[in-house]
């Protein structure tokens, strides 16, 4: 994933990363990449491990990528614990989150350096989280959610305790769907940028308005993570599916509702300036 984020950094774009979780969903990322000529990122975590393993994961990743001639990376998104970390790594995971963003800054770095030892012999690299990035739809009772900035000074001392290739950041970015528009910190932003020297990832993509994100990406935003926009759209469509099509035959629902997932793919291949860098 490195190389992808490096060309990224260098080239003033950033590499969509979208969460995925059959071959189905890698099928419709790796096709709207192609299609655009785009670096992508396939990436899953803890909760799409429910429906196939890591091992599986990789396993189905790999068969349906050797059908498209895009550069794309496999991703563990806010791995939870170093287990998952070497399961991932072992079933050939290209690069590998580890999300202790909500514990002690000493527990977070200490976590993660040793996620960079255990990365380095597969050639997989990694990304931390300091500060950290809360849910835009569930908000604390003041109404500012459950994030901490990140603070220049402490992302400095992490990037230089861990060794992790690529940072994520907290500047006003949530997960979820935004119940506001969100106020992205550019300001800090740069200031990270400057003081830490790597590729920095933006979590909670969804409903980010466009000007913003070509802003942060100018700033040093890397990697842009979206998921419920792309989730939301599919639950909307596999409903309406349900009511269209006269079968309650599942694989012909599901390959309605697929339809939908490409171009909304596309559209952030395009609002991240990735198109054509493949
Ligand atoms: P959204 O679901 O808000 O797009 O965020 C995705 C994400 O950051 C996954 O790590």
């Amino acid at each position: 994933m490195l190389d992808l984020l490096k060309a990224a950094a260098a080239g003033g774009y950033a590499v969509p990363a979208v969460t995925v979780w059959n071959a189905e969903s890698m099928k419709a990322v790796l096709a709207a990449a192609s299609d655009l000529r785009s670096p992508v990122i396939l990436m899953n975590g803890p909760a799409e491990f429910n429906l196939l393993s890591p091992a599986e994961m990789g396993d189905v990743a790999r068969a349906v990528a050797l059908r498209y001639n895009v550069p794309a990376a496999l991703h563990l998104d806010h791995g939870d614990s170093l287990e998952l970390v070497r399961q991932c790594l072992d079933a050939g995971y290209t690069s590998v989150m580890v999300d202790y963003s909500s514990r002690p800054h000493e527990e977070n770095a200490a976590a993660l350096r040793q996620a960079v030892e255990m990365a380095r012999p597969h050639g997989a690299s990694v990304e931390g989280e300091i500060g950290h990035v809360g849910r835009a739809d569930i908000p604390s009772a003041e109404a500012e959610g459950d994030s901490t900035l990140t603070q220049v000074a402490e992302a400095v001392a992490y990037v230089a305790a861990t060794g992790v290739d690529a940072l994520a950041v907290s500047i006003g970015n949530a997960h979820g769907l935004y119940t506001r528009l969100p106020r992205l910190d550019l300001q800090r932003l740069g200031e990270i940028r400057s003081a830490v020297g790597i590729p920095l990832v933006l979590h909670g993509g969804s409903g980010t308005p466009e000007a913003d994100l070509k802003r942060a990406i100018s700033l040093g935003i890397a990697k842009v993570n979206v998921a419920t926009e792309i989730v939301t759209v599919l639950r909307e469509s596999l409903l309406e599916q349900w009511q269209v099509q006269r079968t309650s035959w599942l694989p012909v629902v599901m390959a309605g509702a697929m339809k939908t997932m490409p171009p909304l793919v596309e559209k952030w291949i395009r609002a991240t300036g990735s198109a054509g860098r493949a």
